[in-house]
């Protein structure tokens, strides 16, 4: 039965997804205009996701047409439509057919607008691309038209090309294989090159990448990409409609197989168990296998050790989070792609908030050029505070008793030197406790720490202030306000 999992689990998740709200489900019988459709679908995207997702992601979205169930919305870049199916794809279908019908359609003009153009350039993108997660919808590559390999669904996105991914100290073992691959597919000991690394770090880029060179430079050979959850579903569907044979015969025809994120193999021993012969299949007939996973193949859990080891016949090459210069040159590639010149400041700033993902990174960029080009707004770095505060992962900049002391002295209006001096006078001794208090909050200082930022004060009298603002906070109005002003403050 393990073999079903991944189909029931989609199923379940995709019943679960209740909207929270219902009010649009009658009623649809009176003509509204496409700006009538949207808003309603607004209504209810607003409804099931936070205030900062919506206005970063929904709210530049506006309708163009609604013509026959099709609802076309106009958007300020192609990622926009991508990071939206790739996100909210259940939303988006869910709210769609909530609101049009049951067999609403989403499509995306994506309207650049750049200084330089007069015209903005448009192009059509189908929206809600994601394979449908239904087994029985899940169409089986090698039924649709054999034998030429032209049409040949590699399942390959034209997007990612080596050409415009960032080579850092971060990825370049891994790129270094990719690309070595790429002049002899087969033909390295890189068999199978598995990559392995944390979200969001170009994995999938990368490995797309080397099929789309290998597609250019070998014109007759047949690349595949597929992820292990759609080799799953393939497989579950090719048992139910009786077509193992051919499901195997098309898996074993491949010239270089690419499966991306092989984690989710887990605990499907059947698929693993086909998997495991396709893989011996291909490998022993000098084709070439390229794997991604999120751990390294020996950290794999539930998945078979027969497995686990021929992962590792190969070579296995991890990627890091990338460093400070390699978000900056990310940064400035992906803005110039994008047609705008980024000042140093504000790549600089993105780049040191924003950490963690290079997706992350890419949706900074693009809700700001949204930002400038859509909403008018000017490019400065306020606006690339307003846009890093609204992304998830930010890596706020740690604060620092200056910070703190400026932030008080401004809300109690009374000069800094007079905060750290020895004044016994309420208002000022209030003050300081008040900073003391916010410190050891907010920084990781040590108690004697603090009291050196403070007039030299020793540690006693740090932990006496902090006593002190924690009975006015219980007792006193005006000081909780105070305090709730400036958390509220440095918070941001
Ligand atoms: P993963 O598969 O590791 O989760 P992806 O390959 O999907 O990550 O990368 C996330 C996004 O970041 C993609 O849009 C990708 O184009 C971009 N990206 C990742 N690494 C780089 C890089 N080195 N240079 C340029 N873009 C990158
Ligand atoms: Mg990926």
């Amino acid at each position: 039965m393990s073999n079903f999992d991944n189909f029931s689990r989609s199923t379940i998740f995709d019943s679960e997804l209740t909207l929270k709200n219902e009010v649009f489900k009658t009623n649809q019988t009176s003509e509204k205009t496409p700006e009538q459709y949207w808003e309603e679908c607004k209504r209810i995207i607003k409804d099931n996701v936070s205030s900062q997702v919506f206005s970063t992601w929904f709210e530049p979205l506006k309708a163009v047409s609604c013509e026959n169930g099709k609802l076309t919305l106009r958007s300020p870049s192609q990622f926009y439509c991508e990071w939206i199916d790739e996100h909210f794809y259940q939303l988006m279908r869910r709210t769609i057919k909530e609101v049009i019908g049951e067999n609403a359609k989403l499509q995306y003009k994506v309207v650049v607008e750049t200084k330089e153009k007069e015209r903005p350039a448009t192009i059509k993108v189908a929206g809600l691309r994601r394979p449908p997660l239904k087994v029985a919808q899940a169409a089986l590559p090698f039924e649709e038209k054999p034998n030429i390999p032209e049409s040949f669904p590699s399942g390959l996105n034209s997007r990612y090309v080596f050409e415009n991914f960032v080579v850092g100290e971060s990825n370049q073992f891994a790129t270094s294989a990719a690309k070595a691959i790429c002049d002899s597919p087969g033909q390295t000991r890189y068999n199978p090159l598995v990559v392995y690394g944390g979200a969001g770090l170009g994995k999938t880029h990368l490995i797309q990448a080397l099929g789309n060179c290998v597609k250019k430079k070998f014109r007759n050979a047949k690349v595949l990409y597929t992820t292990s959850e759609r080799f799953t579903m393939e497989y579950v569907s090719a048992i139910q409609n009786n077509k193992i044979g051919e499901f195997a015969r098309f898996y074993r025809g491949v010239d270089l197989l690419i499966v991306d994120d092989i984690q989710f193999f887990a605990g499907k021993e059947k698929t693993q168990d086909n998997f495991f012969h396709t893989f011996n299949a291909l490998h022993q007939a000098g084709k070439q296998i390229v794997l991604t996973s999120d751990k390294p193949p020996k950290e794999l859990k539930d998945v078979d050790e027969r497995l686990i080891s021929r992962f590792q016949w190969g070579l296995t090459a991890d990627i890091q989070p990338p460093d400070l210069e390699m978000r900056m040159a990310i940064l400035k590639k992906k803005s110039e792609d994008e047609g705008i010149d980024l000042p140093l400041e504000i790549l600089e700033f993105i780049a040191r908030r924003v950490k963690t993902h290079i997706r992350e990174l890419e949706g900074a960029l693009i809700s700001l050029i949204a930002k400038v080009t859509l909403d008018n707004k000017e490019l400065n770095l306020d606006l690339a505070k307003e846009v890093v505060y609204g992304i998830a992962n930010v890596d706020p900049k740690p604060l620092t008793p200056d910070d703190i002391k400026e932030a008080v002295s401004k809300y109690f209006k009374i000069p800094i030197e007079k905060i750290v001096s020895k004044s016994r006078k309420h208002e000022i001794a209030l003050a300081r406790q008040m900073a003391i208090y916010l410190t050891k909050q907010f920084t990781q200082l040590s108690l004697k720490s603090i009291g050196s930022h403070f007039g030299n004060r020793d540690h006693s009298t740090v932990l006496h202030s902090c006593q002190m603002i924690e009975n006015y906070l219980s007792m006193d109005k005006t000081v909780k306000t105070a305090y709730d002003d400036l958390v509220k403050k440095l918070r941001r």
